[in-house]
């Protein structure tokens, strides 16, 4: 049924279906166990021969609904909630790897996920090389070595705000035969469906429009259920686990083995799940995300817009202006909306920048993006200010940048709030 539905209908009712009597909403299950009549029935569940939930490391109901929603979304098989979205990318890679093994990463990704692969996974003993997405697939391949086992990268780079190149990636993960691990959080399954351009896995913060109103931390990971595991390079997919009597996934799941093997595997050793409180919250911010991301990118490119013609601003950059180099690519892949988040340059740089935030009232100054209030943070000054003037440029920062995650208040509030901070601050 749900496979017929759109994106707004998902967004509403995708991930739960109530019987006769029981509520309408989607009920906060806030608890840890479930009661069963006989060890025999409880035993099946242990052996993975039938459906139902144990404990709620692994599983709830509340957590399952929301996982079942993100995952009609995208178009996969299956899904698995986290606490964050960083919990997300570290399970979607740890799933398939391990010591010695090496990953080919966009380096225009999130800095936490920069962070948590050139220092976090190199502690465990598992390589990341960092590659320009703007490079040709012959080139990127170049970077590729005999145990490179997962291809990532960003729908939406963040703060670069770059748009990835799908059939590239694509063609470089089918080379390798490795899987593409795409991020989708700042586009969403209602502007992009990475699964049709080519992604195998997706993974999500729904802390950021997922969730919108900035209650809840969480993250998923959806399968594809369209990668060969057993091309010889994905052992731990075909052989038994003797950590679960010896299941084979790909033989017992069939397309579904990853995400199955994410959960009873490596939630449960590493318990990085999302709580009950968390998928009630984010669902209900989900049921409104198709009106939100249209708001969000209709309002985003009114300001990007406004803001181009304006005499106290340099430059302007927005995947939905049609002056941006990408806008190609933005028509490609994200033909309902460019999303909300843009950046600009003020004139007069480092110290106008500063003062431009200070006069803001609609616009809050705040560590985050994605949320239904607009946000503005000046990275120079504040999540960038320990780097070095290299380093900061490296990472795209430039003295005078500002990075606005545009809400879906009225426009004209937004814009006669950036006009009066404007003109008392820039130049
Ligand atoms: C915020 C963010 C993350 C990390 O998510 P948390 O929920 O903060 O752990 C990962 N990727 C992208 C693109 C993000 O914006």
């Amino acid at each position: 049924m749900s496979e017929k539905w759109g994106n707004g209908t998902i967004c509403v009712q995708g991930g739960y279906t109530p019987k006769k009597g029981e509520p309408r909403v989607l009920p906060l299950y806030q608890s840890t166990t479930y009661k069963y009549d006989t060890a025999d029935d409880l035993a099946a569940l242990f052996n993975l021969e039938a459906e139902g939930h144990i404990y709620s490391r692994i599983s709830n109901p509340t957590v399952a609904a929301f996982e079942e929603k993100m995952n009609q979304l995208e178009g996969g098989v299956g899904a698995v909630a986290t606490a964050s979205g960083q919990a997300a990318i570290m399970l979607a890679i740890l799933n398939i790897c391990q010591v010695g093994d090496h990953i080919l990463c966009a380096a225009t990704v999130y800095g936490g996920t920069y962070n948590l692969f050139a220092v976090s996974l190199k502690k465990l003993g598992i390589e990341v090389t960092f590659f320009d997405p703007e490079l040709p697939a012959a080139d990127i391949l170049k970077l590729a070595k005999p145990n490179t086992k997962v291809l990532y990268g960003e729908t939406i780079g963040n703060p670069g705000l770059n748009i990835l190149d799908f059939a590239v990636c694509k063609e470089v993960a089918t080379e390798l035969s490795v899987p593409f691990i795409v991020d989708n959080t700042l586009a969403t399954p209602c502007l992009c469906k990475p699964f049709e351009h080519g992604a195998n896995i997706i993974v999500h913060s729904t802390t950021k429009y997922a969730d919108g109103h900035a209650t809840s931390l969480g993250g998923v990971v959806i399968d594809g259920g369209n990668f060969d595991w057993t091309n010889g390079d994905y052992l731990e997919f075909v052989e038994p686990d003797p950590s679960y009597h010896g299941v084979k996934y790909v033989e017992a799941f069939g397309a579904a083995a990853y995400i199955v093997k994410a959960r009873v595997q490596l939630l449960r050793d590493y318990g990085n799940c999302m709580s009950p409180f968390n998928a009630f919250l984010s669902n209900i911010g989900l049921e409104t995300l198709h009106l939100r991301m249209e708001r969000h990118s209709n309002n985003a490119l009114e300001i990007a817009k406004w803001l181009e013609t304006n005499e106290h601003i340099s430059w302007v950059n927005y995947p939905g202006l049609e002056s941006s180099e990408q806008y190609e690519r933005t028509t490609a892949y994200l033909g309902k909306g460019a999303s909300g988040v843009l950046a600009f340059g003020v004139k007069g740089g480092f110290e106008a920048a500063k003062l431009f935030i200070e006069q803001l009232n609609v616009a809050a100054l705040v560590t985050h993006v994605a949320d239904a209030r607009t946000c503005v943070i000046h990275p120079a000054s504040t999540t960038h200010r320990q780097l070095s003037p290299d380093q900061q440029k490296a990472a795209g920062v430039t003295e005078d940048l500002i990075r606005l995650s545009v809400g879906i208040e009225d426009v004209g509030d937004i814009i006669a709030d950036l006009q009066q901070a404007l003109e008392s601050g820039g130049e």
